[in-house]
């Protein structure tokens, strides 16, 4: 299976932290400050944590966004080798898709906006708002010197480098475009999120609309989210070959909203299932996301044949290889393409009887029926072990909790944690 969108590290703010918060408060008050306050000694745990639970999952590739300001700084050459390592020693494929802000002339009411939510959490270590902030010219140089070392173009990689844009609205006309330009030139894909929420859709034109303006569009661009789209912007993915990632749990934990998946599959644009940040998921769990994928459609347009158990399951694999551009190599068990497999156990009471293997896989499964996971022919997770983390990490869940809990603590979310019984929310 495979994730076309994903923040790795968010791992550590999951397990109750971001409860009833909608984007932006969840995004300046708990994701960004959790990330600042991280070593790279917990981006390796957190990243061995992540690795253990996808391929437990059944994950053999996914494409992580990183957070903005881990470009900039001084510990960020040793946060991405400490998460780079991890993976490659996992076994599983990464695509960095290395993320940059390049403009501080942000609308007015977005400022604002942020503003608001982040004075309502005084204890928090707010991240400064140009942490990330570089030139667009920086910022291609520095992405070109990730790309340079850590981009392996051949069938066999498991180490890809994608340019990302942090979004339509902290990249500039010429940052949006110039990254198509550098996906084009270097035979690589670009990605960046789009019209997740109602509040950043705010300008004449929409986001997609918009980044078509700019050029930004085409058959290695990969948009997450496009929640609020509407038939037109569908239309000019479809007609520029865009791919769309669906976060459905994102989406739903945040209060979001639906995006228009049947709409967009019908105009034949290619979905694929991205399980986004462990913090607003909260869970690494395509199966289990593949039974929100095919229902929560089935009951927005009241229409139980909107998304069916096949498409569910080809979203987590054959689409999601055609949104990261590899559907020659990947997401099929077809002879030639690449040996990952993932192997999931029948003998279960909750999956008997079965009488077709997608409605079963879409929706009886729970997620923890996966017990042996290949990549690139190599067995990387075998009943429910993955050798290599359990070898280097023994005590992975302790050192996990440990860490979170210092981080948080760090990140002045103490207060977060110590949650009070709450039956209605006050948010
Ligand atoms: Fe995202």
């Amino acid at each position: 299976m495979i994730d076309p969108h994903t923040h790795v590290a968010d791992i550590l703010a999951r397990g109750g932290v971001s409860n009833e918060r909608a984007l932006y408060d969840w995004l300046f008050n708990v994701k960004k400050p959790t990330i600042y306050a991280m070593t790279p000694d917990d981006h390796a745990v957190a990243s061995a944590l992540f690795a253990a639970e996808a391929l437990r999952a059944g994950i053999t590739t996914f494409v992580e966004f990183p957070e903005v300001f881990l470009m900039w700084d001084d510990e960020s050459e040793a946060i991405l080798e400490a998460k780079l390592n991890e993976y490659d020693s996992a076994g599983l494929r990464n695509i960095y898709a290395q993320a940059f802000r390049d403009n501080d002339d942000v609308p007015s009411n977005l400022s604002d906006f942020v503003g608001h939510v982040t004075r309502k959490e005084p204890a928090v270590e707010h991240v400064p708002m140009d942490a990330s902030l570089s030139g667009t010219d920086a910022a291609l140089e520095r992405i070109g010197d990730v790309y340079d070392r850590y981009h392996d173009p051949s069938p066999d990689s498991r180490q890809q480098v994608w340019i990302a844009p942090e979004n339509v609205v902290t990249a500039t006309d010429d940052g949006l475009s110039a990254a198509s330009e550098f996906a084009e030139r270097r035979e690589t894909m670009t990605t960046t999120h789009a019209s997740e929420t109602v509040h950043e859709e705010h300008g004449e034109l929409s986001h997609v609309e918009y980044l078509d303006a700019v050029d930004y569009l085409g058959k290695r661009a990969v948009l997450a989210h496009c929640v609020h789209v509407d038939e037109r912007d569908i239309r000019l993915c479809a007609a520029t070959d865009t791919k769309v990632v669906h976060n459905p749990l994102t989406n739903l934990m945040l209060g979001s909203g639906v995006a228009p998946v049947p709409t967009m599959t019908n105009y034949e644009v290619t979905v694929g299932l991205g399980t986004d940040n462990p913090s607003g998921n909260d869970t690494i769990n395509p199966l289990s996301d593949m039974q929100y994928a095919a229902l929560i459609h089935r009951a927005d347009r009241r229409d139980a044949g909107a998304v069916t158990a096949e498409k569910a399951l080809e979203m987590a694999t054959i689409d999601g290889a055609r949104t990261i551009g590899r559907a020659d190599e990947l997401g099929s068990i077809e002879a030639g393409k690449r040996a990952d497999l993932t192997l999931v156990g029948l003998d279960y009471p909750h999956l008997t009887p079965s009488q077709n293997i997608a409605s079963t896989l879409a929706f009886q499964t729970h997620g923890h029926e996966i017990d042996t996971v290949i990549c690139e022919g190599e067995v990387v997770m075998d009943n429910g072990v993955v050798p290599d983390i359990d070898e280097r990490y023994p005590d992975l869940l302790a050192e996990s909790q440990k860490r979170a809990d210092e981080v948080l603590s760090r990140a002045g979310l103490d207060s977060m944690t110590e949650r009070e019984w709450t039956s209605r929310s006050d948010k």
